[in-house]
């Protein structure tokens, strides 16, 4: 089950079909998705990177 769980954080529901949530850039602004890498996020923009929790 905890995976399960892990998987329902990373998708959210919509339209009943799981969809993957985009990481927008807290620099650049919404216009700019990050890059999901298996510990962080990283902006290709401006380089910025954000470690996962
Ligand atoms: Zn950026």
């Amino acid at each position: 089950m905890g995976k399960q769980v892990k998987l329902w954080k990373k998708y959210s529901l919509k339209d009943g079909v799981l969809v993957k949530r985009s990481v927008f850039c807290p620099r650049c602004g919404g216009g700019y998705i990050m890059a999901e890498h298996e510990d962080r996020y990283y902006c290709g923009n401006c380089h910025y990177t954000q470690f996962k929790t």
